[in-house]
């Protein structure tokens, strides 16, 4: 199909020759780190661009995780998802906490809210659930099950750089959303992140945290870690934000044409946005279904030979690896859903130089496996 490779995501740059006078500022005032001008600015500008309340910027989106997770000292069991970056339940383990696994739902490959109730136990303390693929999560019906057991809300919104519901941004629900700007998401900074909260005090907590834990130069309030982003990142987030429009607008043409084109394939389901919501277009997922003449992995396989590197994502389950398989709640028989839709799923390749060629030759490839051996 093409001599070059194909991947999966292909991070978004500026042209260097515009990030040039960033770096001479830096390199004019000699402030690398430690809350400098960029990333004041950086923060302010991504405040209003998210249209958050308040949001603290972190070196990348696990340690912001982490450090959310401690601001707001959640402690004992955590009710999470198992159909997602391992990450996710990776910061509750470095807190100490036990992640406990529900089930998703087939439609939305979010954390199934109808499961949430039966795992809560003495222990429970939060639910920390994730916006698959930057698909929000059911906020209203998981907001309810916190207030009526008394529960931390705390979104992995890695995937929902923009994402917005009927009423704005999808950040604002919960007690935090966390958001990671590495080089594979829809914004990224290299490496990056954030946290978004409600109100200053928990913002300066988050702050104090994410610098050992110094209010000033002989004042440590908590045993913090370092966790700050650098001015090289900030200055590179400021520069990035004027092009995310132009970049959500050429994948969200992306994933139209994939939608499209792949719309009569028997066998194959493009997993679909529900509700009113502006999209991101993060990724673009499908589901390999038992009417399509071969399994997941021999399309994978397939789409790898044509040099699509097309990726199982996610799989295998978090419940699967290791360090969770040992968990109750990792059992396969308790989670039906996720194991099958692990089982199933495959991230065609979205970003936005991917060209219309590619795309089409990509849908002739499952379309043509489609016809060829029914
Ligand atoms: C990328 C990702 C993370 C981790 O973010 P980093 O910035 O790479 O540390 C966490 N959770 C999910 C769901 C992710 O996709």
């Amino acid at each position: 199909m093409t001599e070059k490779k194909i991947f999966v995501t292909q991070p978004h740059l500026p042209p260097l020759e515009e990030f040039i006078p960033y770096l001479e500022k830096i390199w004019d005032s000699k402030i690398l780190t430690n809350g400098g001008p960029f990333h004041q600015q950086f923060e302010t500008e991504l405040v209003g661009h998210l249209g958050v309340n308040e949001l603290a910027l972190f070196a990348n989106g696990t340690i912001a995780l982490v450090t959310a997770l401690q601001a707001l000292r959640i402690t004992g069991e955590v009710i999470t998802t198992p159909f997602s970056f391992v990450a996710t339940s990776h910061a509750l383990l470095w807190n100490g906490v036990k992640p406990v696994f529900v089930d998703i739902d087939p439609d939305t490959l979010n954390m199934d809210p109808k499961r949430i109730e039966a795992a809560i136990t003495p222990q429970t303390t939060a639910i920390l659930a994730v916006h698959c693929y930057g698909h929000p999560c059911d906020v209203e019906a998981i907001q309810h099950i916190a207030d009526t057991y008394n529960l931390r809300v705390i979104y992995d919104a890695a995937h929902a750089f923009g994402v917005e519901d009927a009423g704005g941004s999808i950040l604002r629900h919960g007690d935090m959303s966390i958001l990671s700007l590495h080089a594979t998401k829809v914004f990224n900074t290299f490496e990056g992140g954030g946290v978004v909260c409600k109100d200053e005090k928990m913002k300066t907590r988050l702050d104090h945290l994410k610098n050992f834990g110094f209010v000033d130069e002989t004042t440590v309030v908590a045993p913090g870690i370092n966790g700050k982003m650098s001015e090289f990142n900030a200055a590179l987030g400021v520069l990035q934000l004027k092009f995310i429009d132009d970049v959500i607008s050429q994948r969200a043409a992306i994933d139209k044409r994939y939608r499209d084109g792949l719309a009569g394939v028997r066998g194959i389901r493009c997993v679909g946005f529900t509700g009113e919501m502006l999209p991101n277009y993060s990724y673009f997922p499908i589901l390999v279904e038992s009417d399509y003449p071969i399994s997941r992995d021999a399309l994978t396989e397939r789409l790898r030979e044509s040099g699509v590197s097309a990726r199982r994502y996610f799989y295998p389950l978090i419940s699967e690896f290791s360090m969770y398989r040992g968990l109750p709640s990792a059992d396969r028989a308790h989670l039906p859903v996720a194991t099958k839709r692990s089982q199933q799923v495959i991230c065609l390749p979205i970003y936005p130089s991917l060209s219309d060629d590619v795309v089409d030759a990509v849908i002739r490839i499952i379309a043509e496996i489609a016809q060829k051996e029914q």
